[in-house]
Formats: C-alpha cells, structure tokens, sequence
C-alpha cells in the first residue's frame, strides 16, 4: 500500500502525464503554450511542496491533493478543447476579445510582466442542449500565475456558429469574477436593479405570488439569492447583445425558445424568458438595429432585415406584464451605460456594418459563398473583410431569405447547417486573409528598413 504522501507524489507524476498527453493535439495558432506554461508551473509547485511534507502533514497532504484533482480536472476539460472539437477560428476570435476584456490592465503598463496577469479562455463542447456555461478557475488556487477559464457549448452544437453567439453572455459572467470589472459592469447596469420586482427581495417575493401563487412558499427561503440571481443574468444579456450584436438576440431567442415556448417559466437561476426578450428588445431599439435599411439596398436585403426583426420581436408581451414590469426607460440607461464602458475598453461593442456591407455579404450566402464579401475589379481581389460577429448577423439574416431554393434536393430540409457551415468557412477565411496581410506588412517594415 502506498501512505498518503507516496501516492501524492505518483499522483504528481501521473498529472505530468495527463500534460503531455494533451500536447499531442493541436489546439488552433494562439494554441496552447500559455495553458501548458500555467499548468506546469501549477504543478511543479504542488510537487516541489509535496517534497518537503512528512506523512503527518496531512492537512497539506489534503490541500495538496486537492489542489492536485483541480489541475487533472482542468487540463482534461482544455483536452477537449482542441481543433476539431468546435469551429476554432470562431472560438480564437471569441478569445482574443475575452482575453483582452479580462486583462489586468495595471499588470499590462509594465511591460517586464506582459500577459502575466491575463486570464486564459478555453473553449470545449460538452453535454447537452442546456450545456452553455463559463466556468471559474478554482477559488482555492494559490498556486496559480494565471485564471484558466472554461467556456462550454453543447456538443450538438459544436460547429452551429450562428448558436454560438450566445458565448456573448458567458464572456459577462467571466468578466463578472474579475473584482474591477466587477463594479464596473455593475455600475453600468444599475438602473436594472431598478425594476421593481428587483429592487428588494420583498417586491420580488410579492411579484412571483401574483404571477404563480403556488411558487411563494417554495421561492421564500432563498429570495435574496434569486433576486441577485436573476440581476446578474439580466446584466450578462445585456452584455452579450451589446458585444456579439443582433445575433446574440436570435441565438437567445432560439435556444430559450426550445426549453420554454411560453417564456413565462418561473426558475430560480434566471429570470422568466419573457423579461429577457423585453430587455433585449428594449436595448435593440435603443440601439437603432431595428432601424429599416435605406431603399439603396436590394428587396431581397431590406425584407430579411425586416422578417429578422419581426421574428424577434414575435413573443407575448404582455405574458406576467412584463411590458410594464421591465421599463424601457431603465433599460435604455443601462444600454447607454455599458455600450459605453465597452466602448472605452478599446471597441468591444458590436459595430454595425453599412447596409451596402450588409447586401454584399448577404448576397455572398445566396450564392452558397462564405460571407466575406469578395470583388474582384481591375484584377485584383477585395474583401469587406467583416468581424466575426457581422458574418453572424449575416448568417441570422440568411435564415429569413429563401435560401433553401437554391440548395440541392437532399440538403433544402437543413438550411440552417448550410448558413453555419459558411459563416464559419467565412470567420476561417477572415482570419486567414487577416494575418497574411500582417505578415506582408511584417515583410515590408522589415525591407523598407533594409532599404534605408
Ligand atoms: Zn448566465
């Protein structure tokens, strides 16, 4: 038998194991060095502390272990995070703004400490319909030089982008567990706490025995908590349709639409569906993406646009009252207030494209092409080269278009997986087309010196 210390130790050689299994795979350019670097570095501190201990430390034998079982169960999760699992270039352009929402800004200034104190995102397909979740690093980790944060779609779901959108509202909640940005989304969202049923765990106890009489009781103990509960979730919607754009909507409307047709659910963890579709069509509005597109844009455009919108406004409005409950006037405070906060960050807000933008790349899908805009005059190819979440207010667009006519026999039935195939084909030639152009101008400075 082995004493507690001694299987400590082979536990440390079988994680080091785990470790470099994982590096067989290819996990996308930006890859994995960071990840391998904290890992490493995790778990050559456990095992340099596993050293000095004597089996009668078994309080650090437990911390140790622990701290142990936390890493395996991270770098397992990241192993599944590798290409092929879900669309990478989706999942890299995701990551990049995370990560750079998330930076510690003060560590940033010192250049002597670059990256030391950015969180790293993953992002993994796992489980079912309900599967969307960011996941924390842990709180009891001492030994870590950087946060390791998981976000998880469904595995159904891995390669449908256009769904995808809704990673818009996991990002929130990742950006919530980083104490300075913390306050500041909470400061930009305060008129939320406003709505009257959230305003204290009283009016929210009184509001959910006139909207299900049966639920007081059940909902009493921990109506602080739900109250909190549903603000938070509210806050990070609001977030994601400021940061992803219009396709955060529709993928919301479609995914919520599925777990509860009526949207008048009452469940601890979020708000009724209906409150959400409110807000977010409050915010929408105030954000001018209802606006319809000038007569310069093709029928086949400004109809799309319309449907999209008309679809997404499609719910019952005065189900629980929630036209009255949720106030226009509260929410478009808050839209203002965090459409600015992101902007300040450096451009994180969704930046609507020009209708023309809109028309050529729209017309791309209906000619079964990947939305990226491509000309070709005077012999030379151009491309509107579009954000990754224009392509996917594209692709939301597409799906109230009659692309299905052009497709063949076998694939009408599946419109929707032809629109995702390419607008992730479109985020993967983005990318590709974005860093040759780096690299060309890398080429260039580094001749024009040459030359000088
Ligand atoms: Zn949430």
């Amino acid at each position: 038998m082995l004493s507690p210390r001694e299987f400590l130790l082979q536990e440390c050689r079988n994680v080091e194991e785990l470790l470099r299994d994982a590096l067989r795979y290819d996990y996308g350019p930006t890859g994995s060095r960071f990840f391998f670097e904290e890992c490493y570095s995790r778990l050559q501190a456990i095992t340099g502390f596993a050293k000095t201990l004597t089996d009668f430390n078994r309080k650090e034998i437990r911390f140790y272990a622990r701290e142990l079982s936390h890493l395996s169960r991270l770098i397992a999760q990241i192993e599944r995070s590798h290409i092929g699992e879900f669309p990478w270039a989706f999942g890299e352009s995701l990551k990049k703004l995370a990560e750079r929402l998330c930076a510690d800004r003060d560590l940033d200034k010192g250049t002597q400490i670059k990256k030391a104190g950015h969180p790293l995102f993953f992002i993994m397909a796992e489980g079912g319909l309900s599967a969307f979740e960011a996941r924390k690093d842990s709180n009891r980790t001492r030994l870590c030089k950087r946060q390791v944060f998981t976000i998880v779609v469904p595995r159904s779901l891995k390669h449908h982008v256009l769904l995808h959108a809704v990673l818009g509202h996991e990002v929130c909640h990742a950006a919530l567990w980083r104490s300075k940005l913390h306050e500041q989304l909470n400061v930009a969202g305060v008129s939320l706490g406003k709505i009257t049923p959230l305003t204290n765990s009283q009016e929210l106890l009184k509001w959910i025995g006139k909207a299900c009489p049966k639920l007081e009781a059940q909902f009493k103990p921990t109506i602080e908590d739900v109250r909190r509960r549903w603000l938070q979730e509210l806050l990070c919607d609001l977030f994601g349709l400021v940061f992803m754009g219009p396709a955060y909507f529709a993928a919301v409307r479609t995914m919520l639409g599925l777990s509860d047709p009526t949207g008048e659910h009452i469940d601890p963890s979020h708000p009724p569906h209906v409150w959400r579709y409110q807000m977010l069509e409050y915010a929408y509005r105030d954000l001018g993406w209802d606006n319809s597109l000038p007569k310069s844009v093709n029928n086949d455009t400004q109809v799309a646009a319309l449907r999209f919108n008309t679809a997404l406004f499609d719910y019952n409005h005065s189900a629980m009252c929630t036209d009255t409950v949720i106030r226009r006037d509260l929410v478009v405070s808050a839209t203002k207030k965090l459409s600015k906060l992101l902007e300040d960050f450096g451009g994180f807000g969704y930046d609507k494209p020009e209708a023309k933008t809109l028309e050529h790349l729209l017309s791309d899908i209906q000619a079964l092409r990947p939305p990226i805009g491509q000309t070709v005059k005077t012999g030379k190819i151009k491309f509107l080269r579009p954000d990754f979440r224009q392509i996917l207010h594209v692709g939301w667009l597409a799906c109230h278009t009659k692309v299905d006519k052009i497709l063949p026999q076998d694939s009408k039935h599946d419109a929707f997986t032809t629109i995702n195939r390419l607008c992730e084909q479109a985020i993967i030639q983005e990318r590709a087309i974005r860093k040759s152009r780096i690299r060309r101008s890398g080429k260039k400075k580094g001749r024009d010196r040459a030359g000088a």
